[in-house]
């Protein structure tokens, strides 16, 4: 096994979130009633000329600058020939010589905790097309129907090179790459109704060999388990053959999610099979120094420098700042925390985010968005374990309470249920002395030297708190009267 290295490159499919098509004024939204939303351009209708949508192009710039790519000022349409009923033109309409976004890199995590290493995938390019329309095959008494929404809905087509080198390195760039479309507002990333699909290019070679293998290509996997599953299941596929004297056929395949297995659909066509050639009904498209640097100043913070801000302003570690910064909901509720909190509780605020509140959304299957606990709650619990009212052990119970309660502050809660922490040490003090007396068992094993007795003895003085004498303080006192 060992000796075969796994070379991947993802082609990604992301739906622009534009409000009409890349070359007509027909609807994008998603869901309508079949061919209601596909006007004379989409539905190849003769004497009609394509517009270019300025949004979708913008889309395009916006990425192109979030990737540290070069943006074209010049590129070409051209049209990919090829036949099939869901595209009435006989073409599409793509790019191919010249795309309007060329070179870039994304820089990713692969793994969790102590395994997680980072690294950096390099693009080739990102071109800007349309989408063909859909085949129906149900409900038609044996005939299919063709549903034409979707022709003509702008995409951009995300080429990575071979740069990863396992399924979990292919699934964080997905991820990556998928966060930062959706950070930037160019695309919904709604993998269920196909805003965001990837095609994994996988090939095997011996370990130490600089040529690469022959690929086969795992077409339109729209999620992430699938895009997972799916490249393990053809890597062992495609060793197993090797290993059985057979030859890899450059070809593309689909991957059948109930039988977890990937089988041929098509030997692999090359680009000169589809005849491309610039499309004489659009000029080339032309983008200013101007235009570039207005989108520019439009871009939010990038994920990346959000990062660096995060270790470098407020203390965090690298992996905090990588998970905080996940998405962009994610990093703008622990931003609001820590707004609220103070920089100096920075780092329990991430703590509180992404360990307390992630597992409990987690465990309800539920996105931050309709979290029950808002940020503004967050930092008020926060803020109470900082100043002492409450222990972190308390802060677990409060937190329940935020989670369930009707939005009331975590003051509120710790009033409404005595939950402050007893500092008083004249009252701590009479609580020892109590469980020193009813424990002589625990003192003279102590005394006798074993550590684990005065654990016990802890605990018992904790009990006797209901939980809320200061741990330290408590810890202090039983050292001091047991050594005396
Ligand atoms: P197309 O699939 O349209 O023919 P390309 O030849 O440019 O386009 O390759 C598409 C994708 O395949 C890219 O992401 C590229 O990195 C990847 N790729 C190319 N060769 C290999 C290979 N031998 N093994 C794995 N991936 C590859
Ligand atoms: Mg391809």
């Amino acid at each position: 096994m060992n000796q075969w290295e796994v070379v991947i490159g993802i082609e990604t499919h992301a739906q622009l979130a534009t409000i009409s098509k890349i070359f007509s004024g027909a609807s994008t939204a998603f869901g309508a009633a079949p061919n209601t939303q596909a006007c004379a351009v989409d539905l190849a209708l003769p004497g009609v000329l394509p517009v270019l949508n300025k949004k979708a192009v913008e889309c395009a710039i916006r990425f192109g600058l979030a990737i540290g790519a070069e943006v074209a000022e010049k590129s070409v349409f051209a049209r990919k020939n090829y036949f099939y009923p869901d595209l009435p033109k006989g073409y599409q309409i793509s790019q191919f010589e010249l795309p309007v976004v060329v070179g870039g890199e994304i820089a990713l995590q692969v793994g969790h905790g102590e395994k997680a290493y980072e690294k950096v995938v390099r693009l080739t390019r990102a071109h800007l097309e349309e989408d063909a329309g859909k085949s129906l095959h149900e409900d038609f008494r044996g005939k299919s129907g063709i549903d034409l929404n979707r022709a003509g809905t702008p995409l951009l087509e995300i080429v990575s090179e071979p740069d990863m080198r396992s399924s979990d390195e292919a699934v964080a760039y997905a991820k990556s790459l998928h966060a930062l479309v959706r950070w930037i507002g160019i695309c919904d990333g709604n993998m269920q109704e196909g805003s965001f699909r990837c095609d994994a290019n996988v090939s095997v070679r011996p370990s130490g060999q600089a040529e690469l293998g022959t690929r086969r290509e795992i077409k339109n996997l729209n999620s992430f388990r699938f895009l997972k599953e799916a490249i393990d299941y053809e890597v062992q596929w495609q060793i197993n053959e090797i290993e059985e004297g057979r030859r890899i056929h450059q070809a593309t395949v689909l991957f059948d999610p109930d039988s977890g297995e990937t089988r041929m659909m098509r030997s692999k066509e090359d680009a000169h099979d589809y005849r491309y050639f610039p499309d004489p009904d659009l000029l080339p498209l032309v983008i200013s120094g101007d235009w570039i640097v207005r989108v520019k100043s439009e871009l939010p913070e990038l994920p990346g420098q959000m990062r660096e801000r995060f270790i470098n302003d407020l203390g965090l570690s690298a992996y905090d700042a990588r998970t905080l910064t996940a998405s962009r909901e994610l990093a703008d509720y622990f931003e609001s925390t820590v707004a609220i909190a103070g920089i100096a509780n920075a780092k329990p605020c991430a703590n509180w985010v992404m360990v307390d509140l992630a597992a409990r959304l987690n465990k309800e299957g539920r996105d931050l968005g309709d979290s029950p606990v808002s940020a503004a709650q967050l930092a008020g619990l926060v803020q109470r374990i900082a100043d002492s009212t409450i222990s972190n052990n308390i802060a677990k119970k409060v937190f329940e309470a935020l989670w369930n309660g009707d939005g009331a502050t975590a003051d509120e809660i710790i009033d409404q249920q005595g939950l402050k922490q007893i500092t008083d040490s004249g009252a701590i003090e009479s609580l020892v002395d109590e469980v020193l007396a009813a424990n002589p068992a625990s003192v003279a094993e102590f005394r006798a030297g074993k550590e684990k007795a005065f654990n016990a003895l802890v605990g018992q003085v904790m009990k006797a708190a209901k939980g809320k004498a200061n741990p330290q303080q408590v810890n202090d006192l039983l050292r001091q009267k047991l050594a005396g």
